[in-house]
C-alpha cells in the first residue's frame, strides 16, 4: 500500500504497473465522509489530460493497493473505524 501527495508522475506510473489494483481518494487532512474506492482502471482517477496536480494535489491524496482488504485498513486510518468507504465510485463499481 503506498499513499500518493503532490506527485502526480509517480502516481500515474503506479496505476500503470497495476492496472487491476485498487484507489482510495482521500483529503490530505482525514476526512471520514470522504473516503471513495475506484479500480486502477477507472478512467475519472487516471486520464492524463487534467490540469497538473489534478490527483494527488489541490487537497486530494490517492492510496493505491493490490487489495480492497488494504484499503480497507487506510479507510479506518481516515476516521472510518469500521474499515468501510464512503462511497464506491458508480463508473468502475469496485
Ligand atoms: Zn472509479
Amino acid at each position: 500500500m503506498i499513499r500518493f501527495s503532490n506527485d502526480d508522475l509517480s502516481y500515474l506510473a503506479w496505476m500503470a504497473a497495476h492496472p487491476d489494483g485498487f484507489v482510495l481518494n482521500v483529503r490530505c487532512v482525514a476526512d471520514p465522509d470522504y473516503v471513495v474506492l475506484h479500480r486502477a482502471s477507472c478512467g475519472s482517477i487516471s486520464t492524463d489530460k487534467q490540469a497538473p496536480a489534478a490527483f494527488t494535489g489541490r487537497g486530494y491524496e490517492k492510496i493505491c493497493a493490490v487489495s480492497v482488504a488494504e484499503l480497507e485498513l487506510a479507510a479506518k486510518r481516515e476516521g472510518r473505524n469500521d474499515g468501510s468507504f464512503s462511497k464506491r465510485c458508480g463508473l468502475c463499481r469496485p
